[in-house]
């Protein structure tokens, strides 16, 4: 029994009419009313069980065999007080049985809640095909297979099988990495910002970077290139003007401090009209003439060219080798389709000394992605990425097979919600789908969607309860109709997408 759960309801009521007093500021004249609401107040707070009475009843008993002690505790004294801070905030008149019941409910819906994990699937109808917030890439079979495979057994993450000798987690992708890319070396670490927050480490601490104003960039959660570089312990050096910087302006900033050229990919923003930057090939040459070395991070980094599907104009990790920048930096899971990482590929000399960096050892990546990255990569050795890579297979669906898709998708809905005549339209419909995660920020891919309308519910309250629903699915808004597009659906996403509207019209 514990006396200080009860003391403590009763200092918090105490509190609690202070607070409301204060925080009403009803002028001091008022003070009848102020008194008779407070003592109606009281009389509810009095009403509100104490714990120990509540782990008394049945139905609590059975939540303590289900979950632990503690758990259902902290979960009572959650809904406690927020039931107590509902009837502060309302002041309806409950007697305790109500009282109890009402915390034991939200107790229960806290428990099951919490007991889930916060983290849940979340279907994608926008037909943004990297979201950062959804999570990007969904990883394909093989790198699923990869990595269960590592993590429930154990493996040589750092152990030599030949020589029996201990080794290092940084081979397992690098040999897959140059054979891909056609670059001497290559390492991996957690993501693309420690990618390039190790290479200006490494090349450039208390040197000074070269960059081109129109590349001084902010990538989606706060990477800042500025910011980075500050991070680092390198000088920013700007050239140029926004709009235009050319291969002079590098040349006349280089003096014997300058530690390194640097690239950065506009990943997110497009400047057009009168612009000018310096191809990638003439950095790198001028780089080499000077003895200093050129940096590109490349952001997305594509290894599969899709210029078959309308996507071109973005150079493949390989193109950007063939240019001789000496050290190159990509995201794992942006449109290269695995899981998250950031890679560096380049000259050997340079990604060795980036190996012996002490950072490196905190940007290390687990054995869980670098067997899915290994997975994913060897999907495009020797296997077949428009198949086994969802990101390549949503990037390349042809418009027939998307129109196909949304024409079974309506006639899927149509089965299932029109009877009840909680919908006023439903149409197959063309729209456009975005690449996202920072690649072809102004290429709109044709696409196919289902486009929806409410008969009863406006738009909000239906979009609302699909993203409360499990799984959550997640839609496009066209004024007041919902685009559900078909790319960004994966199989038997159809089906229970189908199935959670229905439960939400119910
Ligand atoms: C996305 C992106 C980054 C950050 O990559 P993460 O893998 O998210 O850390 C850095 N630079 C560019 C150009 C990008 O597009």
């Amino acid at each position: 029994m514990s006396d200080a759960t009860i003391t403590n309801g009763k200092t918090c009521g105490a509190y609690g009419l202070q607070a409301k007093a204060e925080f009403t500021g009803q002028p001091k004249l008022k003070t009848t009313s102020v008194r008779e609401e407070g003592i109606s107040e009281m009389m509810n707070l009095r009403n509100i069980p104490a714990i120990d009475e509540l782990l008394g009843l049945p139905e609590v008993n059975n939540f303590i065999e289900k979950y632990r002690r503690d758990f259902v505790v902290q979960s009572l004294r959650q809904a406690t007080n927020e039931v107590r801070e509902e009837l502060r905030a309302n002041g309806a008149e409950k007697d305790k049985a109500q009282l109890t019941t009402a915390i034991v409910e939200r107790a229960y819906e806290l428990l099951v809640k919490s007991a889930q994990g916060s983290l849940s699937r979340v279907i994608n109808g926008t037909g943004v095909v990297l979201h950062t917030n959804l999570g990007r890439a969904p990883l394909g079979n093989q790198a699923w297979e990869y990595m269960q495979e590592a993590a429930q057994n154990y493996n040589n993450l750092e152990f030599d099988l030949l020589s029996g000798q201990r080794g290092s987690r940084y081979v397992h992708v690098e040999d897959l990495l140059v054979r891909l890319t056609g670059a001497e070396a290559a390492l991996v670490v957690n993501n693309n910002a420690a990618a390039v927050l190790l290479g200006l480490t490494t090349l450039a601490q208390g040197k000074e970077v070269i960059v081109s104003r129109g590349q001084l960039v902010e990538i989606g959660g706060a990477f800042r290139i500025p910011e980075v570089m500050k991070a680092s312990g390198a000088v920013l050096v700007e050239v140029g003007t926004t709009n235009r910087t050319y291969l002079s302006d590098y040349n006349a900033a280089i003096n014997d401090n300058t530690g390194l050229l640097f690239a950065a990919h506009t990943s997110n923003y497009k400047i057009s009209g009168f612009t000018a930057e310096v191809d990638l090939k003439d950095l790198s040459r001028l780089g080499q003439e000077k003895g200093i070395p050129v940096f590109q991070d490349l952001g997305s980094g594509i290894l599969a060219d899709l210029g078959e599907w309308g996507l071109s104009g973005e150079p493949t990790v390989q193109a950007c080798v063939e240019t001789g920048a000496d050290i190159i930096s990509f995201s794992g899971d942006k449109l290269l389709g695995g899981p998250q990482a950031g890679i560096l590929i380049g000259k050997k000399k340079y990604i060795d000394q980036m190996k012996k960096n002490q950072l490196t050892r905190a940007l290390r990546v687990d054995k869980l992605t670098i067997a899915a990255l290994e997975g994913t990569l060897l999907e495009y050795l020797c296997g077949n990425p428009r198949q086994g890579i969802p990101v390549i297979n949503m990037l390349t669906q042809s418009s027939a097979c998307l129109q196909r898709r949304a024409e079974e998708l309506k006639d899927r809905l149509a089965e299932a919600l029109l009877s009840n005549g909680k919908i006023s339209k439903l149409e197959v419909v063309p729209l456009y789908d975005m690449v996202g995660g920072g690649a072809y920020p102004t290429y709109q891919l044709p696409g196919f969607g289902v486009q929806l309308a409410f008969a009863d519910q406006s738009l909000e309250k239906v979009t609302q309860k699909l993203r409360l629903t499990s799984p959550a699915l997640l839609t496009r808004k066209q004024e007041d109709t919902m685009l559900i597009s078909v790319r960004t659906l994966l199989e038997g996403e159809e089906h229970l997408l189908t199935q959670l509207l229905a439960q939400i019209l119910l």
